[in-house]
């Protein structure tokens, strides 16, 4: 699998799924959830709506899988990271599952090549560079056999810093 870093927008990217860092609401937010359904408009949030209507939303670490309305993808795949509670709540781990969570989606879904922004690392407050190291981590050592390309899509110069820095030295 090969693991690509850029700066920019995740709306802009062309690959099979695009990751959002939805909330457990799954009915949108600021951020990346903001943009990603500004720009793919209201079909997304319809089935977002059935799948809260279905199962009451969506819990920390785990994921959704969506239409992609406009967007230039098959699917968005919708996870919930953790808000940074002084990494007095588990954070690490849900912050994995998130990763681990949208990867199992992407591959029941047949998607060969995601682009993942920074989950959690917004509004939701989780040092960056931790966050970074987990999100790393987790997708090489992840068993997939379908996804074929990881897109880290950073929005902010620190981030990209960050990420250039751990990728460059393993
Ligand atoms: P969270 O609540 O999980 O922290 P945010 O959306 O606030 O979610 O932030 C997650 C990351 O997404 C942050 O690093 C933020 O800079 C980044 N981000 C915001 N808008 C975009 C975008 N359009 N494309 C990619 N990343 C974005």
């Amino acid at each position: 699998m090969k693991i690509e870093l850029i700066k920019g927008d995740i709306t802009k990217q062309e690959v099979d799924g695009i990751i959002n860092a939805a909330n457990t609401s799954l009915l949108g937010g600021g951020g990346v959830d903001g943009a990603i359904h500004r720009i793919g408009g209201k079909e997304i949030l319809e089935e977002c709506v059935k799948i809260r209507n279905r199962q009451g939303g969506c819990k920390v670490g785990e994921a959704v899988i969506t239409n992609a309305g406009k967007l230039k993808t098959k699917k968005v795949v919708h996870t919930v990271g953790p808000r940074w509670n002084n990494g007095k709540s588990d954070e690490i781990q849900k912050l994995e599952n998130c990763y681990i969570n949208s990867l199992k989606l992407a591959e029941e879904n047949q998607l060969e090549t995601l682009a993942f922004p920074n989950i959690s690392t917004g509004i939701y407050r989780f040092p960056k560079q931790l966050a970074a190291e987990i999100a790393i981590k987790t997708i090489k050592n992840s068993k997939i056999t379908i996804v074929k390309k990881v897109i880290f899509v950073c929005y902010d110069e620190e981030n990209y810093s960050i990420y250039e820095n751990i990728l460059n030295k393993k």
